[in-house]
């Protein structure tokens, strides 16, 4: 096993840390994982936000055996389609349902529909004639590591390293961060000045910003819930300025927010929609760009190619698992349940509160954030002598923390009785962290 790890190099991962306290999974269940020494462990997070139908949900693994055995299953999008990549267009337009919202580009990831959305906002303002080509992102925004994604990296300190590969022409606004105002301001007085930062930024480049991304919640930022009517506000200046307005739905899509797509709940209309992550149930690497029909019509009527690919985007066992997870979430009990899990996961998060560490807690649907401060009053950050996410493997917790915030993803199929199991281990392992504090 040691020579085994000492070949691997992980994404995000310190890997001399890892050596030291490696965790190789072997069998996951529900939302439930074990690790080859047969530690159980609670996956709370979806594995990494993706996996929220469960870990081995056999509607998924039957739709790509039925692929395997029957049809095609390999062959690119490059210069001819197949019938997977067909249905699953086709379905994820009619389940987007937004009258605009027509026509589908695939990827094989997040960072690659982000970097599709991107670049057609790109040809298309080139192919109108909108001058300038300035897009604009939020502090705190995650969008993915290609370079063009990582351009519109707004978590400080994430793009150290590579900066000066980044493009001069993404500039950040303001996060919509209500617990740490970056204006000191509060709702409603503050009169939502996070999102007028958008209009300052239009005045100090008049003319030249044509392109906003933006996530319904900031996921990798630290689960950053806008206030009401923020999303809506943007989306105004956006119409009002004529400014391409992308909607990065990698993480909040297909219910996670306890809506379809956020942007319905939200009533904002995106021109172009991403979406990645849980759209194939997990399992294989699928992404998504859905672009409206005025822009794919510009492309025509301009006589335009869109110059870009990937060998894999769109291969028919992706999209078999995409129509899988359609068939999966369209069904009327999964909204049903979705609905009833919301309000006993706000349930379990509130009974959280009493820990003296927990300074503030973000929920949207099924996504949460719990930030830990040492001072609720400063709100000085909490920092944990060890990782956290190591802590909590002693809880039987499998944790994403980002920084002071500990993010939860439960499994949109998580059984009752699975989610209680989740608080009263997260009790436990907050208590802990509490009495190491005090120490
Ligand atoms: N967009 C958002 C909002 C994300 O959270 C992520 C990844 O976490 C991405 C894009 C990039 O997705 P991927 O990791 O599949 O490249």
């Amino acid at each position: 096993m040691a020579q085994k790890l000492d070949c691997l190099w992980m994404p995000f991962t310190d890997m001399q840390a890892f050596a030291r306290d490696p965790l190789v999974l072997q069998k996951a269940e529900g939302p439930y994982v074990y690790d080859i020494d047969g530690n159980e462990y609670l996956d709370c997070i979806s594995s990494l936000w993706h996996v929220g139908v469960g870990h081995g949900n056999r509607h998924y693994l039957d739709r790509i055996k039925a692929q395997l055995d029957g049809a095609l299953t390999s062959a690119s999008l490059f210069g001819s389609a197949h019938m997977a990549a067909l249905d699953l267009a086709s379905r994820l337009v009619a389940f987007v349902d937004d009258a605009r919202l027509r026509k589908v580009f695939f990827s094989s990831g997040g960072s690659e529909a982000v970097e599709t959305a991107l670049k057609v906002a790109i040809q298309y303002n080139k192919i109108r004639g909108r001058g300038g080509d300035k897009v604009v992102y939020l502090k705190r925004a995650y969008h993915g590591v290609t370079l063009g994604a990582l351009s519109a990296m707004g978590i400080e300190g994430d793009r150290m390293g590579f900066e000066a590969h980044l493009s001069r022409e993404f500039i950040a606004a303001e996060s919509p961060h209500c617990y740490r105002c970056p204006y000191g301001l509060s709702r409603p007085r503050c009169e939502l000045a996070c999102a007028k930062s958008l209009e300052r930024l239009i005045a100090q480049h008049p003319g030249e910003i044509t392109t906003l991304i933006v996530e319904p919640v900031q996921g990798a930022g630290g689960i950053i819930v806008p206030p009401p009517d923020y999303l809506r506000e943007l989306h105004r200046i956006c119409r009002e300025h004529d400014i391409v307005f992308i909607l990065d739905e990698v993480v909040t899509g297909y219910w996670r927010t306890g809506a379809r797509f956020a942007f319905q709940a939200e009533g904002v209309a995106p021109d172009i929609l991403v979406l990645s992550k849980g759209m194939s149930g997990g399992v294989l690497p699928l992404g998504a760009t859905v672009v409206s029909r005025e822009i794919f019509d510009t492309f025509t009527a301009a006589d335009e190619v869109f110059m870009h690919g990937n060998t894999y985007g769109g291969n028919p066992l992706s999209c078999a698992a995409g129509i899988a997870h359609l068939e999966f979430v369209s069904r009327p009990e999964f909204a049903a349940r979705v609905h009833a899990l919301v309000g006993e996961f706000a349930a379990g998060l509130e009974a959280l509160k009493h820990h003296d560490l927990v300074g503030d807690i973000r929920q949207k649907g099924l996504m949460a954030g719990i930030e830990l401060v040492t001072d609720r009053v400063t709100k000085e950050p909490y920092k944990p002598q060890r990782p956290l996410a190591l802590l909590a493997r002693r809880h039987g917790l499998l944790l994403r923390p980002l920084g002071n915030v500990i993010t939860l993803f439960p499994m949109m199929t998580v059984t009752p009785s699975a989610l209680v199991d989740m608080f009263v281990r997260l009790d436990a392992f907050l208590h802990d962290l509490g009495r190491m504090s005090k120490r």
